[in-house]
């Protein structure tokens, strides 16, 4: 947990999110500014600054977190999806609590 955190107060509660959903490690909820139909974020409950922070250790997190992504699109009756994940403020990372962004549902795909 990371104090001045967004993503952190809304893993512990603090801040409300509308939740998809929970488990141990991770959580996803919807995007407060959907750049899609449907955009939600699927987050690690642990505190981690951004994929270049991530290491060995942080596999098989990261892998949860990707297969996430079709379970929850499916549920979300998504056909196909964008995944994304900023790095950086280069990479337009705003957020600096990891997350993988997917996106989806529209007429045209969306932009990245
Ligand atoms: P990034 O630019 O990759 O760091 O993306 C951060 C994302 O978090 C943006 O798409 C924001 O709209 C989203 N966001 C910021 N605050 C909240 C919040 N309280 N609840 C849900 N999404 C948020
Ligand atoms: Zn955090």
């Amino acid at each position: 947990m990371s104090a001045d955190c967004i993503f952190c107060k809304i893993v512990n509660g603090s801040i409300p999110s509308k939740k998809i959903y929970e488990d141990d490690d991770v959580i996803a909820f919807n995007d407060i500014n959907p750049s899609a139909k449907v955009h939600f974020l699927i987050v690690p409950k642990a505190h981690i600054d951004s994929l270049a922070s991530c290491e060995a250790q942080h596999q098989s997190l990261l892998g949860k977190m990707l297969l996430l992504a079709p379970k929850l699109a499916k549920e979300q009756s998504l056909a196909g999806f964008k995944t994304l994940i900023n790095t950086g403020r280069d990479g337009g990372q705003e957020v600096f609590h990891i997350h993988l962004h997917v996106l989806g549902g529209g007429d045209k795909p969306p932009k990245a």
